[in-house]
Protein backbone atom coordinates (compact mmCIF):
# COMPACT_ATOMS: atom_id res chain seq x y z
CA UNK A 1 0.00 0.00 0.00
CA UNK A 2 2.05 2.76 -1.33
CA UNK A 3 -0.15 5.86 0.01
CA UNK A 4 -1.17 4.43 3.34
CA UNK A 5 -2.01 7.13 5.70
CA UNK A 6 -1.94 9.73 3.52
CA UNK A 7 -5.06 11.99 1.91
CA UNK A 8 -5.20 13.19 -2.07
CA UNK A 9 -7.20 15.39 -3.44
CA UNK A 10 -8.09 14.60 -6.47
CA UNK A 11 -9.76 17.47 -8.74
CA UNK A 12 -12.94 16.78 -11.11
CA UNK A 13 -13.10 12.77 -9.84
CA UNK A 14 -17.32 12.53 -10.48
CA UNK A 15 -16.25 10.75 -13.98
CA UNK A 16 -13.71 9.39 -16.71
CA UNK A 17 -10.26 9.80 -16.07
CA UNK A 18 -10.21 11.94 -12.05
CA UNK A 19 -12.40 8.73 -10.94
CA UNK A 20 -10.29 6.31 -12.10
CA UNK A 21 -7.24 8.55 -10.26
CA UNK A 22 -9.15 8.50 -7.06
CA UNK A 23 -10.08 4.25 -7.02
CA UNK A 24 -6.49 3.86 -7.77
CA UNK A 25 -5.13 5.98 -5.07
CA UNK A 26 -7.64 4.88 -2.41
CA UNK A 27 -6.96 0.94 -3.48
CA UNK A 28 -3.26 1.39 -2.31
CA UNK A 29 -4.31 3.18 1.39
CA UNK A 30 -4.64 6.63 0.66
CA UNK A 31 -8.32 8.77 1.88
CA UNK A 32 -9.29 10.35 -1.22
CA UNK A 33 -11.42 13.42 -1.47
CA UNK A 34 -13.38 13.48 -4.72
CA UNK A 35 -13.66 16.79 -5.86
CA UNK A 36 -16.43 17.66 -8.12
CA UNK A 37 -18.53 20.75 -10.10
CA UNK A 38 -21.55 19.88 -11.02
CA UNK A 39 -22.01 16.06 -10.98
CA UNK A 40 -22.98 15.66 -7.14
CA UNK A 41 -24.45 12.25 -7.72
CA UNK A 42 -21.93 10.90 -10.13
CA UNK A 43 -19.11 11.87 -7.12
CA UNK A 44 -21.03 10.49 -4.22
CA UNK A 45 -20.71 6.89 -6.53
CA UNK A 46 -17.24 7.16 -6.81
CA UNK A 47 -17.20 7.59 -2.90
CA UNK A 48 -19.71 4.81 -2.75
CA UNK A 49 -17.55 2.37 -5.23
CA UNK A 50 -14.00 3.24 -3.44
CA UNK A 51 -15.61 2.55 0.22
CA UNK A 52 -17.37 -0.96 -1.32
CA UNK A 53 -13.65 -1.68 -2.22
CA UNK A 54 -12.53 -0.92 1.29
CA UNK A 55 -11.23 2.57 0.71
CA UNK A 56 -11.46 6.01 2.52
CA UNK A 57 -13.28 8.49 0.43
CA UNK A 58 -15.35 11.66 0.71
CA UNK A 59 -16.76 14.02 -2.04
CA UNK A 60 -16.68 17.99 -1.96
CA UNK A 61 -18.34 20.10 -4.27
CA UNK A 62 -16.44 22.99 -5.63
CA UNK A 63 -15.63 24.66 -9.12
CA UNK A 64 -11.82 24.97 -9.31
CA UNK A 65 -12.19 28.19 -11.22
CA UNK A 66 -13.87 30.29 -8.20
CA UNK A 67 -10.91 31.04 -6.25
CA UNK A 68 -12.44 31.81 -3.21
CA UNK A 69 -14.09 28.60 -3.39
CA UNK A 70 -11.15 26.52 -3.66
CA UNK A 71 -10.25 28.26 -0.46
CA UNK A 72 -12.92 27.16 1.43
CA UNK A 73 -12.67 23.63 0.14
CA UNK A 74 -8.86 23.75 0.96
CA UNK A 75 -9.52 25.31 4.46
CA UNK A 76 -12.31 22.56 5.48
CA UNK A 77 -9.76 19.69 3.88
CA UNK A 78 -7.08 20.53 6.22
CA UNK A 79 -9.63 21.10 9.14
CA UNK A 80 -10.57 17.60 8.86
CA UNK A 81 -7.95 15.59 7.83
CA UNK A 82 -5.23 17.91 9.59
CA UNK A 83 -2.96 17.51 6.21
CA UNK A 84 -3.27 16.95 2.30
CA UNK A 85 -0.08 14.70 1.01
CA UNK A 86 -1.00 14.01 -2.90
CA UNK A 87 -2.50 16.89 -4.87
CA UNK A 88 -4.22 16.04 -8.34
CA UNK A 89 -5.50 18.55 -10.76
CA UNK A 90 -7.62 16.69 -13.07
CA UNK A 91 -11.05 19.11 -13.59
CA UNK A 92 -10.85 20.24 -16.87
CA UNK A 93 -13.52 21.23 -19.42
CA UNK A 94 -13.27 21.17 -24.00
CA UNK A 95 -15.03 23.71 -25.63
CA UNK A 96 -14.00 23.31 -28.96
CA UNK A 97 -14.13 25.50 -31.84
CA UNK A 98 -12.13 26.55 -34.72
CA UNK A 99 -10.36 29.73 -33.85
CA UNK A 100 -12.82 31.97 -37.12
CA UNK A 101 -15.66 30.76 -34.84
CA UNK A 102 -14.36 30.60 -31.07
CA UNK A 103 -15.99 32.69 -28.71
CA UNK A 104 -14.11 34.86 -25.93
CA UNK A 105 -16.48 33.20 -23.13
CA UNK A 106 -15.18 29.45 -24.50
CA UNK A 107 -11.75 30.70 -24.78
CA UNK A 108 -11.67 32.05 -21.00
CA UNK A 109 -13.81 29.41 -19.38
CA UNK A 110 -11.42 26.63 -20.50
CA UNK A 111 -8.22 28.92 -19.75
CA UNK A 112 -10.28 29.86 -16.28
CA UNK A 113 -11.23 25.69 -15.33
CA UNK A 114 -8.15 24.53 -16.98
CA UNK A 115 -5.15 26.72 -15.98
CA UNK A 116 -6.43 28.93 -13.58
CA UNK A 117 -8.50 26.43 -11.97
CA UNK A 118 -4.47 24.54 -11.46
CA UNK A 119 -3.02 27.84 -10.03
CA UNK A 120 -5.92 28.36 -7.21
CA UNK A 121 -5.79 24.66 -5.86
CA UNK A 122 -1.65 24.95 -6.02
CA UNK A 123 -1.36 28.23 -4.93
CA UNK A 124 -3.04 27.36 -1.21
CA UNK A 125 -1.79 23.60 -1.03
CA UNK A 126 1.44 24.92 -2.04
CA UNK A 127 1.74 26.98 1.33
CA UNK A 128 0.40 24.20 2.90
CA UNK A 129 3.10 21.17 1.54
CA UNK A 130 5.82 24.02 2.62
CA UNK A 131 4.56 24.26 6.27
CA UNK A 132 4.35 20.19 6.48
CA UNK A 133 7.61 20.20 4.44
CA UNK A 134 6.25 17.07 2.32
CA UNK A 135 3.36 16.80 -0.44
CA UNK A 136 3.63 16.40 -3.56
CA UNK A 137 1.45 17.40 -6.98
CA UNK A 138 0.39 16.20 -10.55
CA UNK A 139 -1.23 17.65 -12.94
CA UNK A 140 -2.96 16.72 -15.81
CA UNK A 141 -2.12 18.30 -19.10
CA UNK A 142 -2.84 16.69 -22.29
CA UNK A 143 -0.97 15.60 -25.56
CA UNK A 144 -2.93 18.86 -27.52
CA UNK A 145 -0.53 20.98 -25.11
CA UNK A 146 2.18 19.59 -26.29
CA UNK A 147 1.41 18.88 -29.89
CA UNK A 148 -1.68 21.64 -30.50
CA UNK A 149 -4.61 20.04 -31.97
CA UNK A 150 -6.70 22.38 -34.75
CA UNK A 151 -10.22 23.06 -33.06
CA UNK A 152 -8.37 23.47 -29.70
CA UNK A 153 -6.82 26.58 -29.51
CA UNK A 154 -8.55 27.65 -26.24
CA UNK A 155 -7.63 23.94 -25.03
CA UNK A 156 -4.29 23.45 -26.43
CA UNK A 157 -3.33 26.87 -24.47
CA UNK A 158 -4.74 25.91 -21.50
CA UNK A 159 -2.91 22.77 -21.27
CA UNK A 160 0.47 23.73 -22.54
CA UNK A 161 -0.01 26.32 -19.61
CA UNK A 162 -0.09 23.49 -17.31
CA UNK A 163 2.83 22.35 -18.48
CA UNK A 164 4.95 25.80 -18.04
CA UNK A 165 3.57 25.88 -14.90
CA UNK A 166 4.13 22.55 -13.50
CA UNK A 167 8.23 23.41 -14.62
CA UNK A 168 7.78 26.55 -12.75
CA UNK A 169 6.00 25.67 -9.59
CA UNK A 170 8.55 22.34 -9.35
CA UNK A 171 11.36 25.04 -9.44
CA UNK A 172 10.19 26.94 -6.56
CA UNK A 173 9.10 23.62 -4.38
CA UNK A 174 12.27 21.73 -5.09
CA UNK A 175 14.53 22.60 -2.11
CA UNK A 176 11.93 20.97 -0.11
CA UNK A 177 11.82 18.19 -2.31
CA UNK A 178 7.78 18.92 -2.87
CA UNK A 179 7.48 17.36 -6.58
CA UNK A 180 5.40 19.14 -9.24
CA UNK A 181 4.97 16.92 -12.50
CA UNK A 182 2.61 16.69 -15.46
CA UNK A 183 0.92 13.91 -17.02
CA UNK A 184 -0.09 14.72 -20.54
CA UNK A 185 -2.43 12.06 -21.76
CA UNK A 186 -3.06 11.77 -25.19
CA UNK A 187 -6.99 10.24 -26.81
CA UNK A 188 -8.41 8.37 -23.68
CA UNK A 189 -11.99 6.95 -23.91
CA UNK A 190 -14.01 9.04 -21.44
CA UNK A 191 -17.27 11.06 -21.79
CA UNK A 192 -14.58 14.29 -22.99
CA UNK A 193 -13.50 11.84 -25.94
CA UNK A 194 -17.31 10.73 -26.22
CA UNK A 195 -18.27 14.34 -27.62
CA UNK A 196 -15.90 13.64 -30.61
CA UNK A 197 -17.64 13.43 -33.92
CA UNK A 198 -16.76 9.99 -35.36
CA UNK A 199 -14.38 11.63 -38.11
CA UNK A 200 -12.41 13.21 -35.31
CA UNK A 201 -12.27 9.80 -33.27
CA UNK A 202 -10.92 7.87 -36.64
CA UNK A 203 -8.57 11.06 -37.70
CA UNK A 204 -7.50 10.64 -33.99
CA UNK A 205 -6.71 7.31 -33.68
CA UNK A 206 -4.32 7.11 -37.13
CA UNK A 207 -2.28 9.55 -35.28
CA UNK A 208 -2.08 6.47 -32.77
CA UNK A 209 1.33 4.31 -33.12
CA UNK A 210 -0.43 1.94 -30.47
CA UNK A 211 -3.67 1.90 -32.47
CA UNK A 212 -6.02 2.46 -30.16
CA UNK A 213 -7.68 4.68 -27.52
CA UNK A 214 -6.35 4.46 -23.93
CA UNK A 215 -8.15 3.60 -20.67
CA UNK A 216 -8.73 5.97 -17.91
CA UNK A 217 -6.97 3.26 -15.32
CA UNK A 218 -3.31 3.56 -18.12
CA UNK A 219 -3.94 7.35 -16.59
CA UNK A 220 -4.15 6.72 -13.23
CA UNK A 221 -1.60 4.00 -12.89
CA UNK A 222 1.24 6.48 -14.26
CA UNK A 223 -0.05 9.23 -11.22
CA UNK A 224 -0.24 6.74 -8.81
CA UNK A 225 3.95 6.28 -10.07
CA UNK A 226 4.58 10.27 -9.77
CA UNK A 227 2.55 10.45 -6.61
CA UNK A 228 4.18 7.61 -4.99
CA UNK A 229 8.13 7.09 -3.32
CA UNK A 230 8.89 5.09 -6.60
CA UNK A 231 9.14 9.00 -8.51
CA UNK A 232 11.12 10.40 -5.37
CA UNK A 233 14.26 12.01 -7.54
CA UNK A 234 11.28 13.18 -10.34
CA UNK A 235 10.38 16.60 -10.69
CA UNK A 236 9.19 19.13 -12.84
CA UNK A 237 8.57 16.57 -15.45
CA UNK A 238 6.26 15.84 -18.31
CA UNK A 239 4.84 12.09 -19.03
CA UNK A 240 3.01 11.38 -21.97
CA UNK A 241 0.56 8.49 -21.44
CA UNK A 242 -0.29 8.06 -25.00
CA UNK A 243 0.15 5.15 -27.26
CA UNK A 244 3.09 6.96 -29.14
CA UNK A 245 1.14 9.60 -29.98
CA UNK A 246 3.64 12.89 -28.86
CA UNK A 247 6.74 11.13 -29.21
P1 LIG B 1 -14.61 14.27 -18.29
O1 LIG B 1 -15.04 12.85 -18.42
O2 LIG B 1 -15.32 15.32 -19.03
O3 LIG B 1 -14.59 14.63 -16.71
C1 LIG B 1 -14.21 15.92 -16.32
C2 LIG B 1 -14.26 16.02 -14.83
O4 LIG B 1 -13.88 17.36 -14.46
C3 LIG B 1 -15.65 15.79 -14.26
O5 LIG B 1 -15.51 15.08 -13.04
C4 LIG B 1 -16.16 17.21 -13.99
O6 LIG B 1 -17.06 17.24 -12.91
C5 LIG B 1 -14.86 17.90 -13.61
N1 LIG B 1 -14.92 19.35 -13.73
C6 LIG B 1 -15.18 20.09 -14.85
N2 LIG B 1 -15.15 21.39 -14.55
C7 LIG B 1 -14.86 21.48 -13.22
C8 LIG B 1 -14.69 22.55 -12.34
N3 LIG B 1 -14.80 23.83 -12.73
N4 LIG B 1 -14.39 22.29 -11.03
C9 LIG B 1 -14.27 21.01 -10.61
N5 LIG B 1 -14.44 19.94 -11.41
C10 LIG B 1 -14.73 20.18 -12.71
O7 LIG B 1 -13.07 14.43 -18.69
P2 LIG B 1 -11.84 13.39 -18.73
O8 LIG B 1 -11.74 12.90 -20.11
O9 LIG B 1 -11.95 12.43 -17.60
O10 LIG B 1 -10.64 14.39 -18.50
C11 LIG B 1 -10.00 14.57 -17.26
C12 LIG B 1 -8.76 15.42 -17.45
O11 LIG B 1 -7.89 14.80 -18.39
C13 LIG B 1 -9.07 16.81 -18.01
O12 LIG B 1 -8.19 17.76 -17.45
C14 LIG B 1 -8.77 16.65 -19.49
O13 LIG B 1 -8.46 17.87 -20.10
C15 LIG B 1 -7.60 15.70 -19.43
N6 LIG B 1 -7.37 14.96 -20.68
C16 LIG B 1 -8.34 14.11 -21.17
C17 LIG B 1 -8.08 13.42 -22.34
C18 LIG B 1 -9.07 12.46 -22.93
O14 LIG B 1 -8.83 11.98 -24.05
N7 LIG B 1 -10.16 12.13 -22.27
C19 LIG B 1 -6.89 13.61 -23.02
C20 LIG B 1 -5.93 14.48 -22.50
C21 LIG B 1 -6.19 15.14 -21.32
P3 LIG B 1 -18.54 17.88 -13.01
O15 LIG B 1 -19.31 17.06 -13.99
O16 LIG B 1 -19.03 17.79 -11.62
O17 LIG B 1 -18.35 19.28 -13.52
Amino acid sequence: MRFEGKTALVTGASRGIGKAIAKALAAEGAMVIVNYNGSQEAAEQTVTEIQAEGGQAVSYGCSVADSEAVEAMMKQIIADHGRLDILVNNAGITRDNLILKMKEEDFDAVLNTNLKGVFHTCRYVARQMLKQKSGCIVNISSISGVMGNAGQTNYAASKAGVIGFTKSLARELASREIRVNAIAPGFIETEMTDKLSQAALDAGKGQIPFGRFGKAQEVAKAVCFLASEDASYITGQVLHVDGGMGM
